[in-house]
């Protein structure tokens, strides 16, 4: 049997790839520009389906959730720290600025991390990741 080349785990998470191949894109776009971001159908390499049931990336809501929540509070900790200000204004204005900049990173990641963890059933199959083969032409048996 041949040996399959096992692709990383890490940059194909960074770089939203499929959870299954760790070939095919999961988002047409860029995570920050002028367009929204829109997510692929399905997998253009191994033909996963990303919305696995109706109203499955709701569950992705949750996730980013934590994730605002986690920078919020690390950004506002970091705040005291470097400032000792008490002024409620200036941690509000870091939640609303925070929560504005990183909605387009947390939007991308709470999909791709409930893909990659937390979704029973999709894991990294490495023979799919490998390059399809060409059917061959005019050749009968
Ligand atoms: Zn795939």
């Amino acid at each position: 049997m041949k040996n399959l080349q096992k692709l990383p785990l890490w940059p194909a998470l960074i770089n939203a790839k499929c959870p299954r191949c760790r070939r095919g894109d999961m988002f047409q776009n860029r995570m920050y520009g002028f367009s929204s971001q829109v997510m692929i159908k399905k997998c253009s390499h191994c033909d996963l389906v990303y919305e696995i049931e109706p109203g499955y990336f709701y569950v992705a809501m949750l996730i980013s959730y934590a994730m605002n929540v986690a920078e919020i509070v690390s950004a506002s900790v970091a705040t005291y720290v470097l400032t000792e200000s008490i002024n409620p204004w200036v941690y509000v204005a870091i939640t609303i600025i925070l929560a504005l900049i990183l909605s387009p990173f947390n939007f991308r990641y709470s999909r791709i991390v409930l893909l990659y963890w937390l979704t029973p059933g999709i894991n990294y199959q490495p023979e799919l990741s490998k390059d399809h083969e060409m059917p061959l032409q005019g050749f009968d048996c």
